[in-house]
């Protein structure tokens, strides 16, 4: 069964632009999939729409096997990584990683062998108690990683993680990203416009143009030619 299953998905906004045009995609679970394409194809929205951050204007939208459209997206067993980072700049990297678990009412002894499981992971135990303010681009980001590590949800989204970072860090978190999925091995839906990210992560690249799905298929199998 798919993890994650997109049957005919439409997202039209208010003043008539389509978009996402009727997409169909089947995600397995453990697989890293990476929606890339131009900017304004609709990889967001398409991200947003799985997240229920966007409502959906027609087709349906299921994780796990149950159909989410009408969930909100704190009851949908995701977690989304942001381009921003989105860290709460009061809050220790300590506490940004375990808000999501303290909002959902888990016990503290729970929350921190999780925060400290994925602080490992993640190689930043020392920055526990940093605020945000006090880390690097590189460190943010894997705060932003180490908050939806901890929530052990069905499935990550990641929005375009890594385009506030420059061209050194970009390859180092890559090559970050990738050994996470490798040990944690949870769905990830990846979006990004950029195609070297997309071949170098995904285990099947979807290209959007237009709203639609042009190809989709394993790294090797597109990109033959330059
Ligand atoms: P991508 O992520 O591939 O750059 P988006 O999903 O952000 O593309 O956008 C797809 C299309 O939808 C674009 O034409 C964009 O201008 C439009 N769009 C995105 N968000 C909104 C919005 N909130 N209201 C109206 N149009 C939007
Ligand atoms: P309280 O909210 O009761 O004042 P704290 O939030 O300070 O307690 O700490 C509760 C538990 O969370 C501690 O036992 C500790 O294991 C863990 N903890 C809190 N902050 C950190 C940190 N910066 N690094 C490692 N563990 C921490």
């Amino acid at each position: 069964m798919a993890q994650v299953s997109l049957r005919k998905i439409v997202k039209a906004y208010e003043g008539g632009v389509q978009a996402v045009k009727g997409i169909d995609l089947e995600i397995d679970d453990h697989e890293f999939v990476v929606l890339v394409g131009p900017s304004g194809c609709g990889k967001s929205t398409t991200l947003r729409m799985i997240a229920g951050l966007e409502e959906i204007t027609g087709g349906d939208i299921a994780i796990g096997g149950t159909i989410v459209n009408d969930i909100p997206p704190r009851d949908r067993d995701i977690a989304m990584v942001f381009q921003n980072y989105a860290l709460y700049p009061h809050m220790s990297v300590y506490e940004n990683m375990a808000f999501g678990l303290t909002l959902r009412k888990f016990p503290k002894a729970e929350i921190d062998t999780r925060v400290k499981a994925a602080a490992e992971i993640l190689d930043i135990t020392p920055l526990l108690d940093r605020k945000p303010k006090a880390l690097s681009g590189g460190q943010r980001q894997r705060v932003a990683m180490g908050r939806a590590i901890v929530r052990n949800p069905k499935v990550f989204l990641f929005d375009e993680p890594l385009s506030n970072l420059d061209a050194k860090l970009r390859v180092q978190m890559r090559t970050e990203i990738k050994k996470v999925h490798q040990r944690v091995k949870t769905t990830t839906i990846y979006v990004t416009h950029d195609q070297v990210e997309a071949m170098t992560l995904a285990d099947r690249v979807v290209v959007m143009n237009h709203g639609i799905i042009e190809q989709v298929g394993p790294p090797q199998e597109l990109y033959h030619s330059p």
